[in-house]
Parts: C-alpha cells; sequence; structure tokens
C-alpha cells in the first residue's frame, strides 16, 4: 500500500472517532499520524485508542505515528455563582483573584498565584479563545483589577491567554508530566508540547522522554515565536498552532509567521504541521468552504511535511470526509506544474555534510533519469529526512530495521517508511532496496532506482554510499560486490 502524495496527513482522535471501524476508515482515508490529545479523555480512553491504532497497523502493514500532545500549562478561570456565566460589558471594571468564592460580573478566581507576580499594569488578559479582552488596571500579589475592553460571555473554567508576558511558568504541569510518562509507556512515537516559551522547556520535556518519544514543539505564544530559533535547534519537529497563536497574536500575523516557521523547520531538515481550523466547516458540514480548501493547499505549496485535523476529526459530524477532502487537496495540488516550481524555488541549499551532498546527488541523478525512487537506509530517520528536504520530484522509500523509526518518519514529507532486516552487506541492502521499491508498486522489473546507505551499517550517521541500481535481481547478483 502507498499514498500518491508526499504531504502527510495528522488526524486528531476524539470521541467521534474511537472505534477500531473508524480509525480504519480514517487510515484508508489517508490519515498518516494519528493524535491524541491529553487534554481531552482520561487515560483509559487513550490506551484504548492507541491499541486499536497498533492494531490497524498490524493488519495493514504500514507504520504509523501515535503523537500525544501534552496540554502544557493551560490557564483557566476558576467557577461562577451562577453556572450560565456573566457577560462582561466594555468599559466596566472586572477583578481576577486567588478567592475561590464563586463568581459574579465584577470579579473570578485565577488560581495562578505566578500569573499575578509577573503581571504589570496596561498588560491584556484573553479569555474564552481571546473573545473577551480585560487590561490591568493595577495588580498585586494576589489580584489583578482590570477594565474590560472586549466584552462577552465568561463562564466556568474558560481558558486565559496572556500574550504580553514571559510566564514563569514551569513547561510542564504535574498533569503534563503524568500524561507524558503515561505516553512514553503506551509507546507513542511523538509527543507535542503545548506553550512553549523558551528552549529549555523543550529540554526538560526531552530529558523526562529519554528518547522514547521525538519532541514536537507547538509554537503558539509571542514568547516561542521571537525565540524560534532556538526551539528548533532543540526540538524534532515543529507545529505551527494557529489557534492559540491567532489569540496570543493578532489573527493577521499568523499566516507570515506560518511561511517563516515551515520554512526554518525545512531548512533543518525536522517536519512542521500546519494546524487548526484548516476545515473548521466540516465539524458540522460534508464539504468544505473554498477558502478552508485554499488554506490546505496554502500550506502543501509552503512544503509543510504534514497538515492537521483537530476537532473536525476528533468531534465532527464528518471525519472521513474530512481526511478525504484533505487528501483530495493535496492530490490536486502536487500534481500542478506550478507546486513544483515553488517547492523548487523554496528549497534550502545545505551543503556542509557528506550525507547532504549524496542526498543532494541522489535527486539529481533521478531527476535527471528516468529512475522511480530514491531508497534510503536510515537507521533513526536523519538521512530520510535529509532525502525529504531535497523535496525530490520522485518518491522516497526509508527503510529502517527499527519500528520507533519507522513510526516517526510518519510525519515526515514524502517519506514512505518501511521495515527491513538489519543489513550485514552492501549486495543485501541493494536487494532489499529493489525488493522494498517493487513490493509496493513504485518501481517494476525493468526499472532503475537510487540506493543511499552507510557503511558501516546500523550505525547512524554513516550515509556515505549512492549506487544506482536496477530492479532486476538478477543484475545485481552477477556484478554487485558482496
Ligand atoms: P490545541 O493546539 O488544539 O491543543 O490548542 C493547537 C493550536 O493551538 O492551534
Ligand atoms: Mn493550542
Amino acid at each position: 500500500m502507498r499514498r500518491l502524495r508526499n504531504v502527510k496527513i495528522v488526524a486528531t482522535l476524539g470521541p467521534a472517532s474511537s472505534d477500531y471501524k473508524m480509525i480504519r476508515a480514517l487510515f484508508e482515508a489517508g490519515a498518516d499520524v494519528f493524535r491524541l490529545n491529553m487534554s481531552h479523555g482520561t487515560h483509559a480512553e487513550q490506551a484504548a485508542r492507541h491499541a486499536i491504532i497498533r492494531q490497524v497497523e498490524a493488519d495493514t502493514g504500514r507504520p504509523i505515528a501515535i503523537l500525544a500532545d501534552l496540554q502544557g500549562p493551560k490557564l483557566r478561570v476558576g467557577v461562577f455563582a451562577n453556572p450560565a456565566g456573566e457577560e462582561l460589558v466594555e468599559g466596566a471594571d472586572f477583578r481576577m483573584d486567588l478567592s475561590s468564592t464563586p463568581g459574579d460580573a465584577t470579579r473570578v478566581q485565577l488560581p495562578h498565584p505566578e500569573i499575578f507576580a509577573a503581571l504589570e499594569p496596561g498588560a491584556s488578559l484573553l479569555v474564552n479563545d481571546g473573545k473577551i479582552r480585560v487590561r490591568v488596571k493595577d495588580c498585586g500579589r494576589d489580584y489583578a483589577n482590570c477594565v474590560v475592553e472586549v466584552g462577552g460571555m465568561i463562564s466556568n473554567r474558560k481558558g486565559v491567554n496572556v500574550p504580553d508576558v514571559v510566564l514563569p511558568l514551569a513547561a510542564l504541569s504535574a498533569k503534563d508530566r503524568e500524561d507524558l510518562e503515561f505516553a512514553c509507556e503506551l509507546g507513542v512515537d511523538w509527543l507535542a508540547l503545548s506553550f512553549v516559551q523558551r528552549p529549555e522547556d523543550v529540554i526538560e520535556a526531552r530529558q523526562l522522554a529519554r528518547g522514547r518519544a521525538s519532541i514536537l514543539s507547538k509554537i503558539e505564544k509571542p514568547a516561542a515565536v521571537k525565540a524560534y530559533d532556538a526551539i528548533l535547534r532543540v526540538s524534532d519537529g515543529i507545529m505551527v498552532a494557529r489557534g492559540d497563536l491567532g489569540v496570543e497574536l493578532p489573527v493577521t500575523s499568523v499566516p507570515p509567521i506560518q511561511k517563516r516557521l515551515v520554512r526554518g523547520a525545512r531548512a533543518a531538515a525536522k517536519p512542521v504541521i500546519v494546524a487548526t481550523q484548516m476545515l473548521e466547516s466540516m465539524i458540522e458540514a460534508p464539504v468544505p468552504t473554498r477558502a478552508e480548501v485554499s488554506d490546505v493547499a496554502t500550506a502543501i505549496y509552503e512544503g509543510a511535511d504534514a497538515i492537521m485535523l483537530s476537532a473536525e476529526s476528533a468531534a465532527g459530524k464528518y471525519p472521513i470526509e474530512a481526511v478525504t477532502t484533505m487528501n483530495n487537496v493535496a492530490l490536486s495540488v502536487e500534481k500542478d506544474p506550478t507546486y513544483r516550481q515553488v517547492i523548487e524555488a523554496s528549497r534550502v541549499v545545505h551543503r556542509e555534510t557528506i550525507a547532504d551532498g549524496i542526498v543532494a546527488a541522489a535527486r539529481e541523478i533521478a531527476e535527471a533519469t528516468n529512475i522511480k525512487a530514491i531508497v534510503c537506509f536510515s537507521l533513526t530517520g536523519n538521512t530520510a529526512a535529509l532525502v525529504a528536504r531535497e523535496r525530490p520530484r520522485v518518491p522516497i522509500i526509508a527503510l529502517t530495521p527499527l519500528m520507533s523509526s519507522a513510526r516517526r518518519m510518519a510525519l515526515t514529507w514524502g517519506a514512505h517508511c518501511a521495515i527491513t532486516e538489519p543489513q550485514e552487506r552492501f549486495k543485501g541492502a541493494v536487494l532489499a532496496a529493489v525488493h522494498a521499491a517493487r513490493v509496493d508498486g513504485f518501481a517494476g522489473v525493468e526499472d532503475m532506482i537510487v540506493v543511499t546507505a552507510g557503511v558501516p551499517f546500523n550505525v547512524k550517521g554513516t550515509t556515505n554510499i549512492l549506487r544506482v541500481a536496477p530492479c532486476d535481481e538478477r543484475l545485481i547478483s552477477s556484478v554487485d560486490p558482496e
């Protein structure tokens, strides 16, 4: 089984997508990566979804990545005496404090002492996905007196964003630490960190994960946008988390930030996901709007590794249609000649290492001739990521003996991952590459492929061989050295 597109699709699972039949249908419609959102649902529910995904993987024989998304230091107000909440009107005073007394139209609890310590007069607080904005007039250790600048309904436990302040919050809450350990023990492939503010946040999570999962930083705070280069350096992947980004910053600044983040991640050969509201109207409707199709297409033209569904697949009425829509948009964009021009014009030329040179040469040889695929042996997925950075016109087949690497690579642009025996000899590796290309229909017996590998085998970071090979095993056996 092979996909006919390069961009990958991430589908978030939730109440609308938790049984085997639905998860299998989402995979068949095109989902390459499943996201477990740790902000919702119990550990038992996440474990059940995880087991079903692994069953789908076993039944289809294709490696699937599972991404556990940690909630992060999400701030919330306390509760109100009136369960329906209160309406805040523009110009009114509104106080936030540490008292657990139920709130009313004049005040509510904000149970985060560290926020009061960091606030200053003039800072804005955004409530309920940015729908309400209040500005701090004066504040102290346990309170902030604010004035309502944009009114609206506020109710129990609504989320609070504080865009102007680098919050002195631990990167990972107690809940995040528990969720992280749980997800790693379950065997997820990627951990996504919400509300990353500094590179140290990522380093801390990496220490806790101890190699059990790769670390993806969600860029959704102004501080993270500022520190992007340093955060990218210590992350294994990036998510352009447009939902909270569009609350913390003006929504009009999201498209240029998206472009910058995608370019940066592509240059670093690290997978980047464009996320949130991509097909929002499909939560309720079986067809997308023109604007949504255009948004999905834009991310693909930018060369993002992956595009993501959130509520559309987790809680919407049409999860399968949403994945199918993304798949069809990708097929349409990727066959557009302008797509190739845009992708090639935005390719990053990085030629520092032997591996950089080998993958660039592999692409040039493949594109200049009638070669059907680039097959790379990649123990950790790093070489596959370098090949993907080239954004070649021919398919990429990534071979690894490690299931964990194959799964992680499911997020990488264009990488068709497959498991292979650990190689001992060069001839055996070429034969395995030919087999992989033929078994999934990338090449026929008359065709040629390019193979990249590293000798010694099974040592990471050794890519140093490039071989153009015929797909006829008899020819290989007669000419290749042992
Ligand atoms: P979330 O993250 O869905 O976990 O909030 C994505 C975003 O903010 O866009
Ligand atoms: Mn978010």
